[in-house]
This record gives structure tokens, C-alpha cells and sequence, in this order.
């Protein structure tokens, strides 16, 4: 068994950071729970409370500097120093590149890249101190392009980019950095992604799930069991590698 660890995970309260903050307190780690409202994080800290394990909300927007900077400092004082950081937070504002706005493309800058720079800067500050650490970033099939999605490939696929440099600067001091770039999976994201296509969310999930070659859907705990893998002890000659996982090839 590893030694108990404090993870964070952003955009913890749903989807698939939720389920990889369960994960990650399945397999005995500490976890602080950040997400945008400290109060929707409940559900989430709850869950794992109940399982046994220790969970701390904590309310941030990851694209204000100031406010990760006290997130991560809170975690450090009350948890402990977070040697595993999860960048999951994530949002979409789909649309054709014609009728996408500079807001649209600002704020998934945001909340994606920028947040990912300064939760990783914050956290990176115990990481090397402790000469440990687990950086796991969210990319996703859609950096390979995907209609609608101008702003969301361009940063899922910066998110690659950025992952590769940290495992290149970061490896000195025993931390890791990886990507995880998850296909279809069953979330409000995608449910928002029906909605605008104008399909019922059970006939976008059948007729995704045709088109992929284990003929499923993921589910939020597919890219978790993934991403407890690249954040475990065992995974410390894995670094800079981005896994798809996607019930199928992609890259
Ligand atoms: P989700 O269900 O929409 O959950 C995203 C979470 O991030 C929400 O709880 C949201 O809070 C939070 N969040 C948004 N902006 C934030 C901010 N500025 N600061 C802190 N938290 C913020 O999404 P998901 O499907 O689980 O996706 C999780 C990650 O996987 C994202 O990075 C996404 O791009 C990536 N991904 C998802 C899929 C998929 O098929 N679902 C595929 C590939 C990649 P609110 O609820 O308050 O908005």
C-alpha cells in the first residue's frame, strides 16, 4: 500500500472528476475536492466520507490567480502538501468558428490553460519540495479537431503541450506529468453537447457509442481508473505520455 498522499482534483464536484476524486480515495490518498461553488462539492466529499476516506471542499475558480493561490494554500495548511494534482476543471462554449465570439474562446482558454498553468505553478511549489509528484492533465479526442470546437481543440490540445514540458522541467524532482484524453464519456458535458445538437441525450449516447469499437460509451470512472494509475507510486517512469482513452484508437 503507498503511503497516504494529498491529491487535488479541480472540477471535482461532477462527471469525471468526481469519480477520479473517489478513486483517488479509494486507493488511500487524502483528497481536496475543489470545484467553482465549495457548497456543490458536497455530494463529492460525502461519497467519500462515507467510503472511509478524508475529502476537503474547497470553492475556486481556477482562471483567478488569487483565488488558486489560497485554494492550494488551504489544502497545504489543512490537508497537507498536495503532491497530486488532477487539472479536470472544464467547461465548453461550442460553436461554429464563424459565430464563435472572443468570450467564447476566452473563457475556455481560461478555465482550461490558464487554470491548468496556475493550479500547476501553485502546486508545483510543494511537489519539488517533497521531491514528489503526480501532475494529470485533461486533454481530450477533440485535440485531434472536432467541428464546433475551435477553442476546445485549441485547448485540449495546448494541454499536451504543456503536459510534455512539465514532464521535461519536473522530472529532476521525482514529479511526473501526464495527459489523459478521454473519447465520449457519459456527463453533463456531453449531455450539454446533445442539447445543442438538438438530439435526446439516450440517441447521441447510441449512436456515439456505434461508432466506437467497444460499441460503449465511457463512463466517468473509465478515465478515473486511468488517471489513479499516472497518479500512483508505481507509475514514476511514466511521464510526458498522453493516453487516449477512448474505447478505441485515436492516436
Ligand atoms: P462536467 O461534468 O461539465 O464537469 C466539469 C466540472 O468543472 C464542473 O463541476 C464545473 O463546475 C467545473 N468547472 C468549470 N469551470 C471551472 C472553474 N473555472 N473552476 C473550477 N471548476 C470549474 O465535465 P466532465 O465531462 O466531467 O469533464 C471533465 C474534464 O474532462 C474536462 O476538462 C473536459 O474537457 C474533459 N473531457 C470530457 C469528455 C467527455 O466526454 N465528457 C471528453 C474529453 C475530455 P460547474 O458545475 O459549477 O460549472
Amino acid at each position: 500500500m503507498s503511503p497516504q498522499r494529498v491529491a487535488i482534483v479541480t472540477g471535482a464536484a461532477r462527471g469525471i472528476g468526481a469519480a477520479t476524486a473517489q478513486r483517488l480515495a479509494k486507493d488511500g490518498n487524502a483528497v481536496a475536492v475543489l470545484d467553482l461553488d465549495e457548497g456543490s462539492c458536497a455530494g463529492t466529499v460525502s461519497a467519500i466520507e462515507a467510503a472511509g476516506g478524508t475529502a476537503l471542499a474547497v470553492g475556486v475558480d481556477v482562471s483567478k490567480a488569487d483565488q488558486v493561490e489560497a485554494a492550494v494554500t488551504r489544502v497545504g495548511d489543512e490537508l497537507g502538501a498536495p503532491v497530486i494534482l488532477v487539472n479536470n476543471a472544464g467547461i465548453i462554449r461550442d460553436n461554429l468558428i464563424f459565430k464563435m465570439t472572443e468570450a467564447d474562446w476566452d473563457a475556455v482558454m481560461n478555465v482550461h490553460l490558464k487554470g491548468a498553468f496556475l493550479m500547476t505553478k501553485a502546486c508545483q511549489a510543494y511537489m519539488t519540495q517533497e521531491k514528489y509528484g503526480r501532475i494529470v492533465n485533461l486533454s481530450s479526442s477533440s485535440a485531434q479537431g472536432n467541428r464546433g470546437q475551435a477553442n476546445y481543440s485549441a485547448a485540449k490540445a495546448g494541454m499536451q503541450g504543456f503536459t510534455k514540458t512539465l514532464a521535461i522541467e519536473l522530472g529532476r524532482f521525482g514529479v511526473t506529468a501526464n495527459a489523459v484524453a478521454p473519447g465520449f464519456v457519459q456527463t453533463d458535458m456531453t449531455a450539454a453537447t446533445a442539447q445543442r445538437l438538438g438530439v435526446p441525450f439516450e440517441e447521441f449516447i447510441k449512436h456515439s457509442a456505434s461508432q466506437i469499437p467497444v460499441q460503449r460509451v465511457g463512463q466517468p470512472e473509465d478515465i478515473a481508473a486511468t488517471i489513479a494509475f499516472l497518479c500512483s507510486e508505481e507509475a514514476g517512469f511514466v511521464s510526458g505520455q498522453v493516453i487516449y482513452v477512448a474505447g478505441g484508437p485515436l492516436d
